[in-house]
């Protein structure tokens, strides 16, 4: 995926969590939302930092930097959602590319990724993140609404999300 794609699906994915989050149509919505794109926008670009230091798609595309973005929240109450834009643009370079991550980098360098991956420059790539970004609105939905309230409630503080 590209930077365009990228940020897109961060923007969209940021304002579909604000109103997930805060769905009264408030001005606590509006908060939310504007709570949730910068953090999230700037995870989305901080993995191909690696394209300028280290090797793209290995040094800052591996489960590693996901985990250190995951701690931040829990151990030093800040950077909250930044893991948001982290995960999901693992997702979309596993799904909108044919060459996939390094997941397990430094272990291991075997970059994975979907048989079905679609080229960063086809006219596949827009379709593939639209489908990347509703599945993960969907999820998110069914994370905050479907699970019992006390485990939601509990997941969601612990990652800093509420
Ligand atoms: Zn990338």
């Amino acid at each position: 995926m590209d930077k365009r794609g990228h940020v897109l699906n961060a923007a969209v994915l940021a304002v579909g969590l604000g109103v997930l989050v805060r769905p009264a149509a408030e001005v606590e919505t509006a908060v939310t939302v504007a709570e949730l794109f910068v953090p999230i926008v700037l995870g989305a670009l901080f993995p191909d930092v690696d394209t300028a230091f280290g090797t793209h798609r290995k040094t800052l595309h591996n489960l590693p930097v996901l985990f250190v973005f995951l701690a931040y929240p829990i151990y030093f109450a800040n950077l909250q959602w930044v893991w948001v834009g982290v995960l999901s643009h693992y997702l979309l370079d596993v799904l909108g590319s044919k060459r996939g991550i390094a997941l397990f980098y430094p272990l291991w360098s075997r970059e994975f990724g979907f048989p079905f991956g679609v080229p960063v420059r086809s006219r596949w790539s827009p379709v593939v993140t639209v489908v990347v970004t509703a599945l993960e609105l969907a999820l998110a939905a069914a994370v905050i609404h479907w699970l019992p309230p006390t485990m939601a409630e509990g997941a969601l503080t612990l990652l800093g999300v509420r």
